[in-house]
């Protein structure tokens, strides 16, 4: 609606002619509704009724006209009223017999319960006891079952059985709870199985555990030891100590790309490496170059930079000034701020021009990295080395960084330290502190918490101030988004909606950060859902076994993000009764087919030919809801476009499915994984920065935010030129 400038109609305005006036809309539908609820801010109009399928219908008619989104709900108070209280509390859960049972080489522990959990006693489980009892179908005893399910059962496969870790029973209430890896097919069959055994089946996920990338990237030995900065000098032994120059100078300004060399005294770090799209040869080579280019200009682009911020002439050179600059300047470190394809691109390329550059990044960015990138997951079975030699070269040249650490120098006041950035896991903020000045880098960073994401707001404090020179993410500086669990809030809503009626949702967001905001909090709510008596429709919920690594990888690292995602992954890594994961692999999509589905999956930056996949499946019904988080290329956003004719897209080709809510269909949620407006202003209060700059975000959209930040009180704000030299002290 604000993409498309509908004004907001005053909601007695709105009633009056939806009631009164509005065709569309059935007699039988307007006198159904008992009860409206509104959010002004949201633009949100819940209607309570049973027949709102022409509300449903006409939603976008509603939109256009009164520029208010309407939420159907079919029930409203009499669900808080259901809530009889057990006073049964001395029924608590108690294990009967402990035993094992043997299969293959493993023994499954199997164990029989009394009292079950009421985790168990979902609508599921009520559908299938009752279809036991009406069609009288005997219960099997235990062992019976297991044999005949783990040796003759041929409809699940061998690969899902060895992924059983445990199993539970509960005689009396007919359940069993088996606690497995993978379950899809267990899922899938739920119901033959109930029919043949007369046991209903609630199949759920054990701890991830150690991931695998992980242990095959801790086999390999690391060149460079944690100090190994600690003995290289920034300067001449005849340079002046308290004089270290510090200059910045971007390599590529375009779109999706990200990388900055900064000059440190003689060294040069690459701030972040996003130079090129995969499978662009010309381009890579055209990127490497600029940084090559600079290599060998530098003492000359030094020269320059020094007599325009000294007005003097170039022949007055003098003597301690070229000392100053470094004769044989080349790359002595990269650092990565984090994970995401735009600034990690041209890693590989620049590690086989650079074989022994030390890279400097969290253990979280190598293993997302290295999940991503290489090709370890595609070595199906054998899923413990590292094989391809650039990459095992990265690993070896890693330092590992992360927040809080120190990277010192020979010169003891100067150093780099790291901060968590938000925005992903693993994502850091660079300070580089020369004597007494100081330089921030931010990466990607977000201020505030992004569920489960911790954002920069819990660490600033850290940070020494004030900042001398700030250069930040300038991505979405210009927008304003509002409250996040707001847009959360209205994402559920929305989805919720979506699921009554049976609509897809795909969403594709980056398996390692929002897909897993999305994920979690799908699952606790339509869990909630699930558990309450009078929900229908629960959506199918299918995640992309690569998101799943994904979560096992920052579990498995990261004691920073707090709370929900550890005890989820803890308790539930696989809750397959409302969130199942699968290898979405391309070929074999079929599992989509049916209605009522909620899909999780890749952004097209990683595999853009899988979403197409997924929307040809799911099919281009307007009412499929399509969301896209994260980077969009160009290529591959505009492969999507010439492959998807019959999908509405918005005016901005970049991001063509992500408008399809944004306009049609939700125009209010915003949830993005770089700062807004006020984010960035919080930042600039907590870092009291003197001079700020700006990357990610092309300069003729950052005029305005120029203007703001200087209004914050920041002396000067520089706009990024391309290739242009800056000294900053
Ligand atoms: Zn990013
Ligand atoms: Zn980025």
């Amino acid at each position: 609606m604000e993409e498309k400038k509908i004004p907001q109609m005053e909601i007695i305005e709105v009633l009056n002619h939806f009631f009164l006036k509005n065709k569309s809309i059935s007699e039988k539908t307007k006198k159904s509704i008992s009860k409206i609820i509104y959010c002004l801010k949201d633009r949100i109009i819940i209607t309570i009724t049973k027949h709102g399928r022409d509300i449903i219908v006409s939603r976008d008619k509603l939109i256009r006209n009164y520029g208010w989104f309407f939420f159907v709900s079919e029930t409203d108070t009499h669900r808080k009223k259901k809530k009889p209280k057990k006073k049964n509390e001395s029924k608590q859960e108690k294990t009967l017999i402990y035993e094992e049972f043997q299969f293959e080489n493993f023994p499954i522990p199997l164990k029989q319960k009394v009292n079950m959990r009421a985790l168990y006693h979902t609508k599921e489980y009520r559908h299938y006891f009752k279809l036991i009892k009406s069609k009288n179908i005997t219960q099997t005893p235990i062992k019976e079952i297991l044999n005949d399910f783990f040796f003759n059962i041929e409809f699940i496969p061998m690969e899902e059985k060895k992924a059983i870790r445990k199993i539970i029973y509960y005689q009396e209430e007919k359940v069993i709870v088996v606690k497995a890896l993978i379950g899809d097919q267990i899922y899938e069959n739920l119901e033959t199985l109930v029919k043949k055994y007369g046991w209903y089946f609630y199949i759920t996920g054990v701890p991830v555990g150690k991931s695998q990338i992980s242990i095959a990237i801790d086999k390999i030995e690391k060149r460079f030891n944690s100090d190994y900065f600690s003995s290289i000098s920034l300067i001449d032994e005849t340079s002046n100590p308290n004089n270290i120059r510090i200059n910045i100078y971007p390599i590529v300004l375009k779109p999706n790309h990200n990388c900055h060399i900064l000059g440190l005294g003689k060294l040069n770090i690459l701030l972040d490496c996003g130079l090129s799209e995969k499978n662009e040869e010309k381009e890579i080579e055209g990127d490497v170059r600029h940084i090559e280019e600079y290599l060998q200009n530098l003492p000359q682009y030094i020269l320059e930079e020094e007599k325009n911020r000294r007005k003097i002439p170039i022949e007055d050179t003098t003597e301690l000034e070229l000392k100053n600059i470094p004769k044989n300047p080349k790359i002595d470190a990269i650092f990565l701020s984090h994970s995401h394809y735009d600034h990690i691109s041209g890693l590989k390329e620049l590690i086989r021009l650079y074989p022994d550059v030390p890279i400097l990044c969290s253990r979280i960015s190598l293993d997302l990295y290295m999940l991503r990138d290489s090709n370890f997951l595609k070595q199906q079975e054998s899923h413990d080395e590292i094989e391809e030699e650039e990459y095992q070269n990265i690993i070896r040249n890693v330092i590992y960084v992360e927040n809080g650490v120190k990277i010192e120098f020979k010169e003891k006041s100067c150093f780099l330290s790291f901060f968590h950035a938000g925005h992903m896991p693993g994502a850091l903020m660079m300070l580089v502190k020369m004597n007494n000045f100081r330089f921030l880098y931010t990466g990607d960073y977000t201020f505030y918490d992004i569920t489960p994401f911790a954002g920069t707001r819990r660490f600033l404090e850290q940070i020494s101030r004030p900042i001398d020179y700030l250069l930040i993410d300038g991505t979405s500086a210009q927008e304003e988004f509002g409250n996040i669990s707001d847009q959360f809030h209205s994402l559920i809503l929305f989805l919720e909606q979506k699921a009554e009626y049976g609509d897809n949702s795909l969403i594709g967001a980056d398996p390692s950060s929002l897909a897993i905001s999305f994920m979690l909090i799908f699952w606790r709510y339509f869990r909630k859902l699930q558990l309450r008596r009078d929900y229908k429709n629960r959506p199918n919920i299918y995640v992309d076994m690569m998101v799943r690594r994904n979560i096992q990888v920052i579990n498995h690292r990261y004691e920073y993000i707090y709370g929900p995602i550890s005890r989820l992954i803890r308790d539930k890594a696989n809750p397959f009764n409302s969130i199942k994961f699968r290898w979405f692999d391309q070929t074999n999509l079929n599992f989509l087919r049916k209605k009522n589905n909620i899909i999780i999956s890749h952004p097209p930056d990683l595999s853009y030919g899988l979403i197409r996949n997924i929307i040809n499946v799911i099919g281009r019904n307007p009412h499929n809801f399509v969301f896209l988080a994260g980077s969009i290329h160009e290529q591959p956003g505009l492969d999507l476009v010439e492959g998807a004719e019959e999908i509405e897209f918005s005016e901005t080709w970049k991001m063509p499915f992500r408008a399809l809510l944004l306009n049609k269909f939700a125009p209010h949620i915003k949830i993005k994984l770089h700062s807004d407006k006020q984010q960035l202003q919080e930042m600039i209060k907590a870092l009291e920065p003197k001079e700020v700059c700006f990357f990610h975000q092309s300069a003729k959209r950052l005029t305005e935010v120029a203007e703001f930040v200087k209004k914050l009180g920041v002396e000067k704000v520089s706009l990024p030129r391309k290739r242009k030299l800056i000294i900053l002290n």
